[in-house]
């Protein structure tokens, strides 16, 4: 970190803020200037933040030189992390793994029917989700408990690891005993007190980007989840919020070569909820396959009309069985296998 101090800063405020930085444990090189101080600070200078130092009025600039994020950085993890997610591989150059299923559990025939068909389909994994963030509390906030164990009866039958959403805390033990992938919903990605207890599951975390969050803020919460002990993390691009209105969200294909190459973590994409639009799906999922994605999560549903929601962002199975054939193509153009 390089901080410079203002012109004529006081030599009493120099040495004062020498023995502050040193007291951080960081090794401290003052260049004294004719007319600037600059300090090089070297050493772990994560847990410094330069807000609170330039928070000081003889601070004239503040300037990292790493990233504040240690474990997620690829700079000191080289190698791709491979997330084992019940017993599927995911990031490297494994497989690309395909997650499909409904946005929520509408019951336990409901999962286990739309699981059945997306295992028929190719699919790796089942998605549903059980505890819902809607907009509206009006709307259907999920079937809770039921709807976990109704994944759980769907994976039985089809033998495909389940993902499923977590909101609070409190549902820990739940999620632990249940799910396979632990997914943390666009809306909760700086909830920091939740990325801390799933930090402490032995689960892998789906992390997807929050609506407005920048790609430093998306690496600085799988940070939290891997301090706390979960190295386990995917990351989920399912778009951002702009000025955009044809689609639902603005989907941002630029964080997979970015996050490979900040970080060791695999990077999946939603092309559902980054669209709002079924008939986007295919190809921004094509789009993804091409730009380097370690897998893709599509909501799938046999009634989109009637679903309890998202219906409008479903493919139906037999579109999503064509979209894994066109992607298998795509990811050996790219040198991957589907
Ligand atoms: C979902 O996966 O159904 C969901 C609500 O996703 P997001 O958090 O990306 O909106
Ligand atoms: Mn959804």
């Amino acid at each position: 970190m390089i901080i410079t101090l203002k012109k004529n800063a006081p030599q009493e405020e120099v040495d004062r803020l020498h023995r502050l930085f040193e007291e951080r444990g960081v090794q401290v090189h003052l260049i004294q200037g004719v007319d600037f101080n600059v300090f090089g600070l070297v050493g772990d200078t994560a847990h410094l933040d330069e807000r609170d130092i330039k928070a000081n009025v003889w601070v004239e600039n503040v300037q990292r030189v790493s990233a504040p994020y240690k474990l997620a950085n690829r700079m000191f993890h080289p190698e791709d992390t491979i997330v084992s997610v019940g017993g599927i591989p995911v990031g490297g150059n494994e497989k690309i793994v395909i997650i499909g299923g409904p946005c929520s559990v509408e019951g336990r025939e409901q999962i286990c029917r739309i699981g059945r068909e997306v295992a028929d389909c190719g699919a790796d994994m089942i998605r549903g989700g059980a505890y819902k963030p809607r907009t509206s509390p009006y709307s259907f906030q999920g079937l809770g408990y039921e709807g976990l164990l109704d994944m759980a009866e769907a994976r039985k039958e089809t033998g495909l690891p389940i993902v499923s959403e977590i909101m609070s805390a409190d549902k820990i033990d739940e999620f632990e005993e249940t799910v396979d992938l632990v997914q943390i919903g666009a809306r909760n990605m700086q909830n920091f007190d939740l990325l801390k207890a799933v930090g402490h599951m032995t689960k892998p975390v789906l992390l997807k980007r929050g609506m407005s969050a920048t790609i430093e803020d998306w690496i600085m919460s799988a940070e939290y989840i891997m301090a706390a002990g979960n190295p386990n993390v995917i990351f989920c691009e399912r778009g951002i919020r702009t000025f955009e209105k044809y689609t639902r969200n603005t989907m941002d294909l630029a964080v997979i070569p970015i996050l490979k190459e900040r970080t060791h973590l695999p990077v999946i994409i939603d092309p559902s909820h980054a669209t709002g639009d079924w008939k986007l799906i295919e190809p921004m999922a094509l789009a993804a396959i091409a730009a380097g994605a370690d897998g893709l999560i599509i909501e799938v549903h046999d009634m989109p009309e009637q679903a309890w929601s998202d219906g409008a962002q479903s493919l139906k199975p037999e579109k999503f069985a064509q979209l894994i054939e066109k992607a298998r193509l795509v990811a050996k153009a790219v040198g991957r296998d589907l």
